[in-house]
């Protein structure tokens, strides 16, 4: 087959070398004679959409494309990993447009923590990054929250106006989007596949219509390298990312004392009064607590402490974040792993990670 195939239902290139990106087609599928991308394979036959990914390039033009458009944008972030799910070059192209912020995975964060403080905690972030929504919601697509409520405002603040969604992969797009098409399952299926070219890229976007007035494009994911789970297996994603509700793992640590989070990422407690870190991670990190002096010998020697990841043989090929923390409670972040949050008198902490994966500290999420 060469390899200007173009895949029936969405006009993509078929190409069947990387499952995320637009116009994949397995192998064994290929033969066929109207082939349809796995995306749209499934869109008609299960209507599930499937996230796909595009390069920094193609995604920035999709931006820019929007950008000049008068159009609602919906724009979904991830409430376990804020800053990963930050879009470089959102505002310089989306500032004047309308956006609604998607606040996604609100399950698993505990359940004792307010709707409200979560908002709040939200919009100050926003605020930090420039970004001034028409509106803030709560969700989580897999458990249907506040479906309803979004619904409608997406319907109230469109104005008869075309709706893009966008968000960095991971952070639950297709999952809310598969979660509105159930919810609203009046789809036709000849109106299933719909195609918009997008003007000035030769990218196609899914319409999706939620009803008789009102369409809503998804458009693809971009892959933000700066998360955890770009360094690391597809099959090893869903394992690091946290499937159900959070639940702490209390520290009470003294200053020389290192905490690794499956080999993935470590924090080393430098100095300071014993204090507490509270870690938020997937149930499928193991967290090993250790003397700072022995930590490099047990990550060179213990292969159950690796996840696979390409070249990180030894810790020093990882990358060190020194972070002088305030008293009170912070949160230190890795990007698509987890985050800490400690409550101390002011302390010092070094995280190691691998090259790539981004360290912050915010104010505390809980
Ligand atoms: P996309 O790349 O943005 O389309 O993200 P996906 O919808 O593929 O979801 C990425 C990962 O996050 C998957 O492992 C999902 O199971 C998980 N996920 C998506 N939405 C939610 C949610 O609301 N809560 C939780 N806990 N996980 C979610």
């Amino acid at each position: 087959m060469n390899k200007e195939t173009r895949c029936f239902g969405c006009g993509a290139i078929i190409q069947s070398d990387n499952e995320k990106h637009i116009g994949y087609v397995p192998k064994s599928a290929m033969n066929q004679e109207d082939v349809l991308c796995k995306r749209c394979f499934r869109l008609k036959n299960y209507h599930q959409l499937q996230e796909t990914s595009l390069t920094k390039d193609d995604f920035l033009k999709i931006l820019q494309g929007i950008g000049e458009k008068d159009c609602l944008v919906v724009y979904i972030i991830d409430l376990f990993d804020f800053n990963g799910s930050m879009i470089q070059g959102f505002m310089r192209h989306i500032a004047y447009n309308d956006v609604l912020i998607l606040a996604n995975k609100r399950d698993i964060l505990p359940k004792s923590v307010k709707e409200r403080k979560i908002e709040h905690w939200v919009r100050r972030q926003l605020k930090e990054e420039g970004i001034k929504p028409l509106d803030v919601f709560i969700t989580s697509g897999k458990k249907n929250l506040n479906l309803d409520t979004i619904y409608e405002a997406i319907q109230a603040h469109r104005k008869g106006r075309d709706v893009y969604v966008v968000g960095v992969t991971n952070v639950g797009k297709s999952t809310f989007i598969n979660a509105l098409l159930k919810h609203y399952a009046q789809i036709e299926e000849r109106h299933l596949i719909t195609v918009s070219e997008f003007p000035g890229t030769t990218l196609d976007l899914i319409e999706i219509p939620l009803d008789d007035h009102s369409t809503l494009y998804d458009t693809p994911g971009i892959i933000n390298e700066s998360q955890m789970t770009h360094m690391i297996d597809t099959l090893d994603i869903k394992s690091i990312l946290p499937q159900s509700e959070l639940r702490p793992m209390i520290f009470q640590l003294e200053s020389n004392q290192t905490l690794y989070f499956s080999g993935l990422g470590r924090i080393d407690f430098t100095q300071g009064d014993p204090s507490s870190f509270v870690a938020y991670f997937s149930k499928n990190i193991k967290i090993h607590r250790t003397k700072t002096i022995n930590a490099d010998e047990l990550y060179n020697r213990h292969k159950t402490l690796k996840y696979e990841i390409d070249g990180m043989d030894t810790i020093q090929k990882m990358k060190s974040y020194e972070f002088k923390v305030p008293s009170g409670k912070q949160d230190i972040v890795i990007s698509g792993l987890g985050f800490i949050t400690i409550n101390s008198k002011g302390v010092r902490v070094i995280v190691k990670v691998p090259p790539h994966v981004s360290v912050f500290m915010r104010e505390s999420l809980i």
